[in-house]
């Protein structure tokens, strides 16, 4: 599969999974759009180790619950790039806690950055898309939204609800030649992951089949999958990638 000629826009491809999956798209030929939200040093990293890969690529900072940023950022893309063909709603946060301690501020930050920022940039880019006939929207969810977990109760709402509006969006735009899937990533190794309790992680290990954590590049290849042309006739389904975790 190839992804030459095509343009990708990645929320929060600075670190983490997001960094995986825009050296993936890159390393199959599509130029990248890497968004961050303050991490200027690590987006340009990710920048320079795809260009690395012989594709073009730049930075964009934009703070995915801010509306207006997502509108500024589709833009942006479009100008340089000419086009848009991949949208991963990559960009996340993690604010955990038990139901009764959590704060009220942090179920706010955890829903407009993981729920209302992909339905933002969805927004703005799938009119791009429309334009072209031709798109491909990947989000990223969680096993914590297929299973739920106790102490992430936002975080599971944020990922459930895009289990949900993935598959309104894949409905609504099917009929343009625009794709929207998700992919659900069990425990990945990354800095979301590393600052959990020894023990917390230890659990979480404990309940995973194939008896490791992930890797980002491992999640980046379902990414991948679901952004190629040849996957044109999949819409609104969800992918695990977790080792047996949500079976
Ligand atoms: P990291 O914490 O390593 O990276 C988070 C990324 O999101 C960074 O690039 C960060 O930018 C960006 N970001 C955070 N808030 C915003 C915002 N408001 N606007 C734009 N960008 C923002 O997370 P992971 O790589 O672990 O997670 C990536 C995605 O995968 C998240 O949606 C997460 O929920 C999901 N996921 C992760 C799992 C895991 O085990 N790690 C498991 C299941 C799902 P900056 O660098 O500038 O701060």
């Amino acid at each position: 599969m190839s992804l030459q000629e095509n343009v990708a826009l990645v929320t929060g491809g600075s670190r983490g999974i997001g960094r995986g999956i825009c050296l993936e798209l890159a390393r199959q030929g599509a130029a990248v759009a890497v968004n961050y939200a303050g991490n200027e040093a690590a987006a340009l990293e990710t920048v320079e180790q795809c260009r690395a890969l012989g594709v073009e690529a730049e930075a964009y900072c934009a703070d995915v619950s801010d509306p207006e940023a997502c509108a500024a950022l589709v833009k942006a893309v479009k100008e340089r790039f000419g086009r848009l063909d991949i949208l991963v709603n990559n960009a996340g946060v993690s604010l955990d806690g038990l139901l009764l301690m959590a704060k009220v501020q942090d179920f706010d930050r955890t829903l407009e950055t993981n729920l209302r920022g992909a339905y933002f940039c969805t927004k703005e880019a799938s009119r791009v898309m429309l334009r072209q006939r031709y798109g491909r929207i990947v989000n990223i969810s969680s096993v914590v939204g297929v299973r739920g977990n106790a102490g992430q109760t936002a975080y599971a709402a944020s990922k459930a609800g895009l289990l949900g509006f993935t598959k309104a969006a894949a409905k609504e735009l099917a009929a343009k030649g625009i794709t929207v899937n998700a992919v659900a990533p069990g425990m990945i190794d990354t800095d979301m992951t590393r600052v959990l309790p020894e023990a917390v992680r230890e659990g979480m290990l404990a309940s995973i089949p194939a008896g490791r954590a992930g890797t980002a590049e491992e999640v980046a290849q379902a990414v991948a999958f679901f952004a190629a042309p040849e996957a044109a006739y999949i819409t609104g389904q969800t992918l695990c990638v977790d080792g047996g975790m949500a079976v």
